[in-house]
């Protein structure tokens, strides 16, 4: 199937298919986001896990935390997603905590994603009041 969507694309052949971005559900950030990682990552399509505040999900695991992780699977299992993007943002409702302490949930979010993916690229960052992105790690 993938080769087939490849060999229909005009998009050169080394671009990936897909990323996966574990992000907010605040729509000031998801385009941000994804256009981001879809740069950094060289991926064309990314596909897009979202919850309120996820970076508190993901730096201490609660209920939430396993379904968020299976559905960041289907992405890895079904279309071959190999970089994983984690967003946090400022004035966060999901997540209203101080900006030192978000970006350290992002360090955190990505330690545990490559606990959880060793073979994953992972990279996180941070999306500042004025929607600049704060590369994290
Ligand atoms: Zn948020």
């Amino acid at each position: 199937m993938r080769n087939r969507l490849c060999s229909h694309s005009s998009y050169p052949w080394s671009m990936r298919l897909f990323a996966v971005v574990l992000t907010c559900m605040d729509g000031r950030v998801q385009v941000k986001g994804n256009n981001y990682f879809s740069t950094t990552f060289g991926a064309r399509n990314i596909d897009t896990v979202t919850a309120p505040g996820m970076v508190k999900y993901l730096a201490d695991a609660t209920e939430r935390t396993s379904q968020i992780l299976s559905d960041l699977r289907i992405s890895i299992h079904e279309h071959g997603s190999a970089q994983i993007g984690v967003v946090a943002h400022a004035d966060c409702a999901g997540n209203p905590v101080p900006d030192s302490t978000q970006k350290r949930q992002v360090s955190e979010a990505v330690a545990f994603l490559r606990t959880e993916f060793p073979g994953a690229e992972i990279a996180g960052i941070w999306v500042s009041e004025h929607s600049i992105v704060e590369r994290i790690l």
